[in-house]
Order: structure tokens, then C-alpha cells, then sequence
């Protein structure tokens, strides 16, 4: 059932990090309250919430508690766990329902239902211990990457493997359960679309991003992604495909490569608004965190239009003293900081947005500006 939630009503988020903070600040500009549920006493999103429950994730009576305050419940990551979120939905209104974090936090069911949407994804075959999948590699080849299916994220629990030499580099990832290997996809890019929708099926995609990682992590997106027409209608046909397969409520964030014949094959999903959508707050009419306000409090969704191209850098925690002596320099960046204490070596701390009509001049500009040189 679907329901219309109002300002005034509560939005509870499962995560306070830097997302859940830009979903509780989308929220609060229409005048919606947010419940947050965190571990940390001063999380980014606690900041700026109504109401903090400080509880570990899988606490069930702190998951009770957020159900009591909270009108509708949304989630910012996808390492909840499955069982307590599908408890949670029983009893409370969870319009993303649980499914799709179970899909998405394996990568073993997360590539079966795409593929069954229709969409490419690299070849690869599943494993379940390091004897099988010496057995079954060859049906990949080399060069391949290794996975863990559970758990992975910006380049973490992966191993890339040149030849049948380098197998045994891949054998402490299956300390963390089955692992899948992927063949390796020669891209020339990394794009992502990020699609909302809502209970109605009302869908929208952002524009796609051209992602430009450092060290495994997201360093730029330039937007649009500096691909063809083609390639730019294809990547919003897969996310569009595989947000009705998986009869998507909220924000789904889609990761492909793009071939030297473009070809799109995707990489992977996150069931919630990415790091490579938050240009949007600035550089479109509608970010990925009002957009998914919006869909799940089962309000129409707006279509996203571009204002101009759109660059964003990520700040980490290397960047942040550089970044803030340079404010007086650049007027036209916006500054996100997530207010987190700590800047540590590569921890995501913020990020910087510029809208431009010369790309290859703000690019220049980024570059020699120094705070991104490490
Ligand atoms: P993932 O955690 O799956 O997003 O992988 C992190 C990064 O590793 C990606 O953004 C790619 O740059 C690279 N990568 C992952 N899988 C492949 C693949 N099959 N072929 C080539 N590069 C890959």
C-alpha cells in the first residue's frame, strides 16, 4: 500500500553518514522531521536531526524505537542486515521494502537479477571455496577479477589475476564466504545513472556521470558523461530496466563501463543515493536526495534537468586543510563538508561542486589548484 507522507511527519534513516545527512537536509526544507538511527553519538546526519537513536544497526529494540517515531523508513547503505530490515518492514512503513538490500548485498544475487532484467554484465562464474574455483576459472580466463560476494566496497575484498600463476593471491578473500570471478572489461570509461522511483512507477534518471576514481575511491564525476548520444541513451535504458525488474521504490545507483564500441556493461547497483549523484544538488533542478524524499513519501517525482556541465570532486581527509584555506580563491565551488571530526587519510569528508561552461578550464583549475595532488 501506498502511502502520502506530509511535512510535519517523520522521516526515520537507518545510517547517519554523509547520505543520510543530505537526505534529512532535503527533508527538512520541506518541513519533514528525521529520527536517525547511529552507533556514533555525533554522526553526520545526527547533526541534524530531530530525533538521534545512538544503537548499532541490528538492534532490534532501537529499530523498535525508530519505528515508533518514524512516519516512513528509508535507509542511507546496504550493509543492513536483511533479517532485521525485513522485520522492520512487517511492522513498519518501509516503502523500499528489504528485497532489494538482500539483492544488492551479494553479488552472486545482485548480476543473476540483472542479467534476468536484460542487461549485460561481465562474465563470471560463482565459487564457494578456493578449490572450486581454481575447478571452474578457466571458463573466465585471465585477466580476471576476484570478488568477495558479501561485503566489498570501493575496490576492497577484490583481487585482480593476470594469470593462473597469480590464483592463490585470491585465497584469503574466501575467509569472507563465496566469492564470484568476473572476467576483466577493458573499459575506456566508468559511468553511473542513478534512478528514482516511486510506488507508482513514476521514474526518472539523473544524467549519467563520467567517474574518475583514485586509489579505488570516487575522485571526480564529470556530468554528462563525455560518451556519445548512444551510449547516453543505452545507460538510461539499463537503469531504467533494472529499476522495473526490481519494481524499484527510492534511488537505485546503477555502475557500468563503457567499451571502445560502446557497449555498456554494468558493474554493480547501490540501493540508495550515491556518491556519484551528488552533483545533482546543485547541478540539476531536482537532487538525487529531494528526488527520494519525494519517492518515498509517494510524492510525484520532478523530472532532473541539467542547469549546465557539472564537475564534482570528492574532499577526503588529506584535502581538507588545503581545500579550506582555498575558499577565498574560488567563488563559485560549493562546499560540502559532512561535519565529521576525524579527517583521516582517505575518509570521505566532503565535496566540492562547479558548474561550468568551459569543462576543460574547471579541470585545469582543479588541477592546479594542488589540493587534489596528495
Ligand atoms: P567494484 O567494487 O566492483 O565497484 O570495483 C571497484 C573498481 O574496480 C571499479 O570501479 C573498476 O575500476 C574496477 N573493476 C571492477 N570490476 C572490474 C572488471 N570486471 N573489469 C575491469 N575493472 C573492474
Amino acid at each position: 500500500m501506498i502511502k502520502t507522507i506530509y511535512p510535519g511527519q517523520t522521516i526515520g534513516i537507518i545510517g547517519g553518514g554523509q547520505l543520510g545527512r543530505m537526505i534529512a537536509l532535503a527533508a527538512k526544507e520541506a518541513g519533514f522531521k528525521i529520527a536517525v538511527l547511529d552507533p556514533s553519538m555525533d554522526s553526520p546526519c545526527g547533526q541534524v536531526a530531530d530525533i538521534q537513536i545512538i544503537a548499532s544497526f541490528d538492534d532490534e529494540t532501537a529499530l523498535e524505537e525508530l519505528s515508533e517515531v518514524s512516519d516512513v523508513i528509508t535507509y542511507e547503505f546496504e550493509n543492513i542486515d536483511f533479517e532485521g530490515l525485513k522485520r522492520l518492514s512487517e511492522y513498519a512503513y518501509v516503502p523500499q521494502g528489504a528485497d532489494l538490500v538482500r539483492i544488492t548485498q551479494n553479488r552472486i544475487t545482485e548480476k543473476a537479477e540483472i542479467r534476468k532484467a536484460g542487461v549485460i554484465v561481465a562474465n563470471y562464474v560463482v565459487a564457494t571455496s578456493h578449490v572450486e574455483l581454481k575447478a571452474v576459472i578457466e571458463e573466465i580466463g585471465f585477466p580476471c577479477i576476484v570478488k568477495t560476494a558479501f561485503g566489498g566496497y570501493d575496490g576492497k575484498g577484490q583481487v585482480k589475476l593476470n594469470s593462473i600463476e597469480d590464483l592463490p593471491e585470491a585465497t584469503p578473500l574466501f575467509e569472507h564466504g563465496a566469492c564470484i570471478a568476473e572476467a576483466f572489461v577493458p573499459f575506456t570509461k566508468e559511468i553511473s545513472v542513478i534512478v528514482q522511483r516511486n510506488g507508482s512507477g513514476e521514474t526518472y534518471c539523473l544524467p549519467a556521470g563520467e567517474n574518475i576514481h583514485k586509489h579505488h575511491i570516487l575522485h571526480e564525476t564529470i556530468v554528462p558523461a563525455r560518451v556519445t548520444d548512444v551510449v547516453l541513451t543505452q545507460a538510461t535504458k539499463a537503469a531504467e530496466q533494472i529499476a522495473d525488474h526490481l519494481n524499484l521504490v527510492g534511488t537505485l545507483a546503477v555502475e557500468m563501463f563503457v567499451l571502445e564500441d560502446d557497449t555498456i556493461v554494468i558493474n554493480e547497483l547501490a540501493p540508495r543515493p550515491h556518491n556519484s549523484g551528488h552533483y545533482s544538488i546543485e547541478g540539476c533542478t531536482i537532487s538525487q536526495f529531494h528526488q527520494h524524499v519525494r519517492a518515498i513519501c509517494g510524492w510525484p517525482l520532478r523530472k532532473p534537468v541539467l542547469h549546465q556541465q557539472t564537475v564534482m570532486v570528492n574532499v577526503l581527509g588529506e584535502h581538507v586543510v588545503p581545500l579550506s584555506n582555498a575558499i577565498p580563491k574560488y567563488p563559485n565551488w560549493s562546499i560540502h563538508l559532512y561535519g565529521k571530526e576525524e579527517a583521516k587519510t582517505k575518509r570521505k569528508m566532503g565535496h566540492v561542486t562547479i558548474l561550468t561552461d568551459d569543462l576543460n578550464e574547471t579541470l585545469k583549475q582543479i588541477e592546479h589548484s594542488g589540493i587534489w595532488s596528495e
